[in-house]
């Protein structure tokens, strides 16, 4: 079991499989950014055996993140790859959903267990402002088409500016569907340091308002930091990811591979370890040497993350370079 100075176990890696997106959000992808040279990027054998060192020692559940996850070829071999590793119990992946009702079958195949798919808003014209392209349709289409095959959950950022109704409408997806819907509070990362959140308590008032009282989900709390509440009616659950309001860090249970090989303990710092250039030399105990970078990076966690005194964050790198 990995444990941390602070007693938390840590047992859930996110993984970044590329820095690429197909979708341009306003606060994750500006435009004109470099992309990181493909020789840099962990092919899936690496990332695969950083995968079974960490199950080795603890990691038990992994996420694919990036960038796009799906814009990578061949996602699901990397899913089938991992969910081979001894000791991982789940797989799972969070995408954008453009591209996923067209790979979904070959990612059930190769054992998927569950996906979030990000999604701020259901109105046409308001998300193609948001993202740059016009892709509503291809996301809708696989959220129906994924709905009721494996779990799914609907990842919203709740945004001002002119999208203050969009979590009321997005709501309505678990009411129609059995589908939940999170919304994630925004964090001051990358491009999201210069736009404003709606704080979710807000979001919890204008919901109520619109459906009815909610109610705590006697099964909130789960693995990961969401706190879900229930309504009459809706077929799945509303939930709360309140990084800014709810600080979770005492629950912090991960660690997050970012698509150069750099293990980084958590969001909010600059701080990481390097895998790649181990996994990239010929020298013998390759194993041990991971392993013990997987150590290292789980011994630098920090207690807490720092967003509310944005002059103390010091990882100024992209989301989508870090694995959202
Ligand atoms: N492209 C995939 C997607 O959109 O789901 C995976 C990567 S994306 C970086 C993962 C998640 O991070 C998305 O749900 C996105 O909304 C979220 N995200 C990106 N920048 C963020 C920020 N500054 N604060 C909070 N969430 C953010
Ligand atoms: Fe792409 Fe996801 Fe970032 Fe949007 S949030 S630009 S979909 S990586």
């Amino acid at each position: 079991m990995l444990k941390d100075r602070f007693g938390r176990v840590i047992n859930y890696m996110r993984i970044s499989v590329t820095d690429r997106c197909n979708l341009r959000c306003r606060y994750c992808m500006p435009e004109g950014i470099e992309w990181i040279p493909m020789e840099q990027i962990l092919r899936y054998e690496e990332i695969a055996f950083i995968c079974a060192q960490a199950a080795g020692l603890g990691i038990d559940r992994l996420k694919i993140t990036g960038g796009e996850p799906l814009v990578r070829k061949d996602c699901a071999v990397l899913v089938s790859m991992l969910k081979k590793i001894p000791g991982i119990r789940q797989v799972t992946l969070t995408t954008n959903g453009v591209l996923l009702s067209d790979q979904l079958e070959g990612l059930l195949e190769a054992g998927l267990d569950a996906v979030n798919i990000s999604l701020d808003t259901t109105d046409r014209e308001a998300y193609r402002e948001m993202t740059g392209t016009d892709a509503l349709e291809q996301v809708m289409a696989s959220i129906r088409k994924a709905a009721g095959r494996l779990p799914v959950k609907i990842n919203c950022v709740a945004q001002q500016g002119g999208y203050e109704n969009e979590p009321v409408r997005l709501a309505v997806l678990a009411r129609d569907l059995p589908v939940d819907v999170r919304f994630i509070e925004l964090m001051p990362v990358g491009a999201g340091r210069n736009l404003r959140s709606l704080p979710n308590p807000q979001v919890l008032r204008m919901i109520e308002e619109a459906y009815g009282r909610t109610a705590e989900d006697p099964e909130s709390r789960g693995n990961g930091p969401a706190v879900y509440r229930r309504l009459e009616g809706f077929m799945g659950r509303i939930g709360f990811i309140s990084a800014m309001h709810g600080k979770f860090c005492g629950e912090c249970n991960r660690l997050r591979l970012t698509s150069t090989g750099e293990l980084k303990p958590c969001l909010c710092y600059a701080d990481s370890v390097g895998l790649r250039e181990i996994l990239r030399d010929n020298r013998a105990g390759k194993e041990e040497r991971v392993r013990e970078k997987i150590r290292e990076a789980v011994r630098m966690k920090p207690r807490a993350h720092c967003f509310e005194n944005p002059e103390d964050i010091t990882e100024n790198r992209r989301m989508a370079e870090i694995g959202g």
